[in-house]
């Protein structure tokens, strides 16, 4: 029997190597919904191809574009966050969430609640809520599985294994594109140069989180809730080759590593087909054609934002949340040339450090609580 699968976040980077897979698996998957936000000539195109249920576009400008290109299909037209919410709430055998910011923590609260299984990318959902989402699906019994690639390949490695017997985890970085440089030579570094990754091609938040390190630092947060273990034992390490993704070491010093290529085709096909695996297509990796293997400490005088994460995993839930909220305002002024490259780091750190600890017991909390340190990010980077 076809899963039956949502992609949210669908004309995204995650969004297209997940259909991609599904094009290469067409017995194996029926799409039920798939989401954008404002691209909604590919939105069309997808649906046009793949003929789901339902089709949503978050952009509220937009809708009349959307219906007349579709207007001739038995497709149904949601809008808005609603539109997200409904379908996130509509069972399916597995949720994909690829949506990029805290934008997905709604759509993913409301498909745990009605019992689907996530198959998830979008890591901020998990920073600054998963202290929720996580006892949420141990309580209605879904599986969270990775798609971020280190995760993914920390969850291969611990398949037949059991936590208490692991030391640490450890999840690789390739460095991003200025691993060669001092802090003083990136400071006022161009987007343009931000945005080309040496190994992985992505969206543009993800790929200015890998320059800035944010990104392993959200990413040891999100190991932390996903594994359920405490800050000493996650951490990661600077590998350029991007090869293997992720390893456990375990208390008989065994380490289990998981090699691919770095291609998202590798974990997402894992989650989508789990617990079977899937035939992909993907550039094969030759071991023989690789000559060295490096591994390297993350210098934190260079890339600070890595630490700022880090050392937030088990603490108040709220600082997580904000520091999301402050980098994803950082990142979107940087982008738009508002905010200098070394000034990401420092709109973060001003606004954990002045946010008001608050519980984030619900899920409205947590909502209101973003929207909140959005707000002091803006007005600290007015000062900046
Ligand atoms: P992209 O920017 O390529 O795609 C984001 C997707 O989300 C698009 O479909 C976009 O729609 C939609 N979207 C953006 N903002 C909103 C919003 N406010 N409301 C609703 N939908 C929205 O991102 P990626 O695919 O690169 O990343 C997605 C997630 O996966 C991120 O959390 C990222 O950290 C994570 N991830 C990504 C990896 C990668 O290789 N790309 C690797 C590991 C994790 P539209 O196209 O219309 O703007
Ligand atoms: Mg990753």
């Amino acid at each position: 029997m076809k899963k039956l699968v949502s992609v949210l976040g669908a004309t995204g980077s995650v969004g297209a190597s997940t259909l991609q897979i599904v094009r290469e698996n067409p017995d194996k998957f029926q799409i039920i919904g798939i989401t954008a936000h404002s691209n909604v000539a590919l939105l069309a195109k997808l649906a046009i191809e793949f003929m789901p249920k339902f089709v949503v576009l978050s952009d509220l400008n937009l809708v009349s574009d959307i219906e007349t290109r579709l207007a001739h299909l038995e497709i149904e037209i949601l809008i808005g966050e609603e539109g997200l919410d409904f379908l996130a709430s509509q069972k399916t055998d597995i949720l994909v969430a690829a949506i990029s910011g805290f934008a997905g923590f709604k759509p993913i609260f409301k498909a745990i609640s009605v019992g689907t299984d996530i198959a998830i990318a979008n890591k901020e959902a998990l920073v600054a809520g998963g202290h929720l989402l996580m006892p949420l699906a141990k309580e209605k019994d879904v599986n969270i599985l990775p798609i971020d690639s280190e995760h993914n390949a920390i969850y291969q490695c611990m398949m037949g294994h059991h936590w208490d017997d692991v030391e640490h985890i450890t999840l690789t970085a390739s460095g991003g594109p200025f691993l060669a440089m001092t802090r003083e030579e990136m400071h006022d570094i161009s987007p343009v140069k931000a945005l080309k990754h040496p190994t992985w091609d992505m969206g543009a938040k993800i790929s200015i989180d890998s320059a800035t390190m944010m990104n392993k630092g959200l990413e040891s947060i999100e190991a932390a809730w996903l594994f359920g273990i405490g800050r000493e034992k996650v951490s990661a390490v600077i590998h350029p080759q991007s090869i293997i993704h992720g390893f456990v070491t375990f208390k008989d010093d065994t380490i289990i590593s998981h090699m691919a290529p770095a291609d998202m085709k590798v974990p997402i096909s894992h989650a989508l087909g789990w617990p079977e695996r899937l035939k992909i297509q993907t550039e094969k990796l030759d071991l023989t054609q690789i000559s060295s293997l490096e591994f390297m400490e993350i210098n934190h005088e260079q890339f600070p934002c890595y630490n700022l994460a880090h050392q937030l995993i088990g603490e108040e839930p709220c600082y997580a949340a904000a520091l999301n909220a402050a980098n994803e305002i950082a990142v979107s002024l940087y982008l738009e040339n508002k905010l200098a490259f070394g000034d990401i780091y420092s709109l973060c750190t001003k606004t954990v450090n002045m946010i008001e600890i608050r519980s984030l017991d619900d899920y409205q909390s947590v909502i209101d609580y973003d929207s909140f340190a959005r707000g002091i990010a803006r007005s600290i980077a007015l000062l900046l």
